[in-house]
């Protein structure tokens, strides 16, 4: 049975004192969280440790992205063994930030997903067109790219450990959401190329979070999609009243 998942990436955002509280604010209202929503706060990596001290366990976080590499002379950069060893149980991987502003391609997130698998590290896999492919019709192409580049040599134990999210990048940070319809069309089509290249037992257990512009009005009817099963959240995960109405939305 697929997890319904509500994370939060924080980005560059918030001072130390400002993400504890938020921190704090998120551990009050955890106790009027749905049971079945997996919870997961993604800070920068600075803070991962005090926000973890802070949560209640039930709680996940997640790093915001590792290195492909298992360790070395990679100044600034940190491995998915050392989050592992800090507490972190997710990471996000290939946000579209990072393919646009980083260069990562679809090579260099299919590394570092192996490279937090190879740790026990779970992966939240990003993925997503940008505007001009979805306006000329590209964008199961593109997505169907992306999915397979990163995942498709996972064997099938592998892949029920991955967290997919589509995430259109014209919708990141814009206030434009894809309609329910749009989310729902591309989640069932994310899930039908894993059914063709692995199993429908796979398809259906593997949790597809839809990402863009998630805020708490819109959280509710997004969430209720058949194949959306959560959201990775970006803006809206800053405000504790907010984020907590969309955690509420998933149930
Ligand atoms: C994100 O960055 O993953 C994201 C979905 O951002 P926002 O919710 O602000 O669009």
């Amino acid at each position: 049975m697929r997890k319904k998942i509500v994370a939060g990436n924080w980005k560059m955002n918030k001072s130390w004192p400002e993400a504890m509280e938020l921190t704090k604010s998120l551990s009050l209202n955890s106790s009027s969280f749905p049971a079945d929503v997996q919870v997961i706060v993604s800070p920068p990596a600075l803070y991962l440790q005090g926000v973890r001290s802070e949560l209640p366990e039930t709680l996940a976080i997640a790093a915001q992205n590792c290195s492909q590499h298992e360790s070395g002379a990679y100044t600034g950069e940190i491995s998915a063994g050392m989050l592992k060893s800090m507490g972190v149980a997710y990471c996000i991987i290939g946000h579209s930030e990072r393919r646009q502003y980083y260069g990562e391609t679809n090579e260099v997130i299919r590394e570092k997903i192996d490279a937090c698998l190879k740790n026990g590290v779970t992966p939240i896999f990003c993925c997503g067109e940008i505007l001009s492919e979805r306006n000329s019709g590209e964008h199961f192409n593109t997505v169907s790219t992306q999915v397979k580049q990163a995942l498709f040599h996972l064997s099938e134990e592998q892949l029920a450990l991955v967290v997919i999210a589509y995430e259109p990048v014209w919708a990141i940070g814009t206030g434009v959401t894809a309609s329910n319809e749009q989310a729902e069309e591309m989640h069932a089509f994310i899930r039908s190329i894993v059914a063709q290249h692995y199993s429908e037992t796979i398809a259906n257990d593997i949790s597809i979070l839809y990402g863009g512009s998630v805020n708490a009005a819109n959280a509710k009817e997004l969430f209720a999609c058949p194949n959306v099963d959560g959201g990775l959240v970006g803006g809206a995960s800053l405000k504790a009243a907010d984020f907590t109405t969309i955690i509420q939305a998933a149930q």
